[in-house]
């Protein structure tokens, strides 16, 4: 029974102050009101916010209960150095983090961060106490041109290529997140998007075998909202969600949590 992951990518929002009291409602939240603590005693979910850096620490020390989890938005794979901007693993992990996204298409896209520079960084996760939310999908014009799952396994390849089916099925989760979905209202429907995360499962099975394939955590990320969460995530290769603007509004945060239980 793989656990659901509700995945909050703030991306560039959210100071300290807004951090400390989106988590601090959030905390309120699971504590007090009857949808929260009905997710909360449910053991089903597990909840993940994605903070910039410099918002990290106040969303850790808002932290109460075990219930929330932090992750950071980025990393650089080198432990230390000449590497101006840049952050580490043991950086992130003194900080609180316990997850890391990687390969976001923002990071793909918008930085050209390339396959190989990404395998580094999941590489460099898995050897540390950060686990990764690796994220894969394709453009618009890949999709149009028949080539979406082209793309998908060739990200996937290139980041997987050396991992073994226990760190797979333990401690991989993988993000499918078209592009073309991302911040634009143009959510994939369930069909497509359980397709593309049956593939994915299909490509770990492949590679990996049943019991990797079978316990590797794949969440769907595009345009999620609350009116849409619960049938997205209620498809058989879905095990949750990255949401990016739904995430900033902590109430529409929570009605997606409240959704997939
Ligand atoms: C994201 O940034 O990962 C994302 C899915 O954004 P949105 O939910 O806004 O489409």
């Amino acid at each position: 029974m793989r656990k659901k992951m509700i995945a909050g990518n703030w991306k560039m929002n959210n100071n300290q102050a807004a951090a400390k009291d989106f988590v601090e409602n959030l905390e309120s939240w699971f504590a007090a009101e009857p949808a929260g603590k009905k997710a909360a005693a449910s053991g089903e979910v597990e909840v993940v916010i994605a903070p910039p850096f410099t918002s990290i620490g106040a969303a850790v020390a808002a932290k109460k209960s075990k219930l929330v989890h932090i992750a950071a938005q980025n990393v650089y794979h080198e432990s230390k150095g000449a590497f101006t901007g840049e952050v580490s693993l043991s950086m992130l992990e003194e900080a609180g983090c316990e997850y890391v996204i990687i390969g976001h298409s923002e990071r793909r896209h918008v930085f050209h961060e390339p396959d190989d520079v990404l395998e580094k960084k999941l590489i460099a996760t898995l050897e540390s106490r950060v686990l990764p939310i690796f994220c894969v999908g394709e453009m618009l014009e890949e999709r149009a041109s028949g080539n979406a799952e082209k793309v998908i396994s060739r990200q996937l390849d290139f980041a997987w290529q050396s991992l073994t089916s226990d760190v797979v099925g333990e401690m991989l989760v993988i993000a499918y997140e078209p592009v073309w979905a991302i911040g634009t209202g143009q959510t994939a429907s369930d069909a497509d998007a359980e397709k593309a995360c049956d593939y994915i499962r299909n490509l770990a099975y492949e590679k990996f075998g049943q019991t990797a394939s079978d316990s590797l955590r794949i969440l769907y990320g595009g345009s999620v909202k609350p009116e849409n969460s619960a049938s997205l995530c209620s498809q058989n290769d879905i095990d949750g969600l990255l949401i990016g603007g739904a995430s900033l509004d902590v109430k529409s945060f929570e009605k997606i949590i409240e959704t997939v239980i």
